[in-house]
């Protein structure tokens, strides 16, 4: 089933983001933990695969768990390190195991690898899959407080449009903590001519080694409310884990109060966060999207 037509059927949609295990590991952790997001009936799961291009394969077979369980998944596909054979093995792969819907990304630079001669940009992964002609949902990746690369917002709203025209059916955000940079953002694509669904991209901070990785990482603004939060919780699992829900189960209710057309949840393979949020929001979820949702858990 493809993923674009959810967006026309409901108000607020409602996904997961999981990464596969190393190449070496037992699938059974993961296994349990699909099977327990399942449970919580979300419209799709995304999958993850490194940018190496040598994470594509675990995608594929983690993307079959996915829809072994009656959920869609959504692979991810990137093309920075990868040649045209490549990825056109990885979609062939995805095709063979009933995969409809990507979210294509450029991927990361390695600091030990050369960028692809045939890829730049997740735009012209875009135009490969359409011209190649494979059947796929194409999603993309938007970032509302701006991708690091990009000299400015505007600039990279501009490169974002020749992604969206390209073929990109809806976006999901990079994580971001003050859903103001979130509404500037939707403004801003509006303005120009970007009128596909976003869906914003939900981190839950609720552990030591997730809090160092993502300010790290990320380059995500921390809001003060953050930081008090790490600052007074940083050595209290318990206490973080529960500060962390309710900061993200706030952030949802006020994102979807503003109109949302979709909540993505970093869940970084952990389903009892997902649980406890999904349980948070499960009565906006089921009024906002009527009797489609009310089946739900
Ligand atoms: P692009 O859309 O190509 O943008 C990258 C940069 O290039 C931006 O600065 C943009 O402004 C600029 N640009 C784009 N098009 C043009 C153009 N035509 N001309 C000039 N400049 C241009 N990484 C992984 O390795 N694996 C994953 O599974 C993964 N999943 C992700 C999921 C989400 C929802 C998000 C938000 C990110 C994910 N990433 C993942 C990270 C992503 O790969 C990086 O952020 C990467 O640096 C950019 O990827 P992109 O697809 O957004 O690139």
């Amino acid at each position: 089933m493809k993923i674009s037509p959810i967006f026309r059927q409901k108000k607020a949609v409602w996904s997961f983001e999981i990464f596969p295990p190393k190449p070496t590991a037992d699938p059974s952790a993961v296994h349990n933990t699909i099977a327990e997001l399942s449970a919580l009936r979300p419209d799709y799961i995304s999958v993850t695969c490194s940018a190496g291009g040598s994470g594509n394969a675990r995608t594929g077979e983690i993307a079959s768990m996915v829809k072994s369980f009656g959920v869609e998944p959504l692979a991810h596909v990137t093309c920075i390190n990868s040649d045209l054979a490549s990825v056109r093995s990885a979609l062939a792969d995805l095709k063979k195991r009933g995969v409809e819907n990507v979210l294509a990304l450029r991927g990361d630079r390695l600091p030990d690898r050369e960028d692809s001669k045939d890829f730049a940009h997740a735009s012209d992964l875009v135009n490969f899959i359409r011209t190649e002609g494979y059947d796929f949902d194409i999603a993309g990746a938007c970032y509302p407080e701006g991708h690091p690369e990009a000299k400015s917002l505007l600039e990279d709203i501009r490169n974002l449009k020749k992604k969206t025209d390209a073929g990109v059916s809806h976006l999901n955000t990079q994580l971001f903590f003050d859903n103001e940079d979130f509404y500037r953002f939707r403004d801003m694509l509006s303005l120009a001519g970007i009128d596909i669904p976003v869906q914003a991209g939900v981190m839950p901070l609720v552990k030591k080694g997730h809090v160092d990785r993502i300010i790290s990482l990320s380059g995500a603004k921390i809001p003060a409310k953050i930081s008090r939060m790490i600052s007074r919780f940083y050595d209290k699992p318990e206490a973080l884990m529960e500060a962390g829900i309710a900061y993200a189960v706030d952030q949802i209710v006020d994102l979807l109060s503003a109109g949302a057309q979709g909540i993505h949840l970093y869940v970084m393979n952990n389903s009892y966060v997902a649980k406890r949020i999904t349980e948070s929001v499960q009565g906006i979820l089921n009024e906002l999207n009527g009797a489609e949702n009310a089946d739900r858990p």
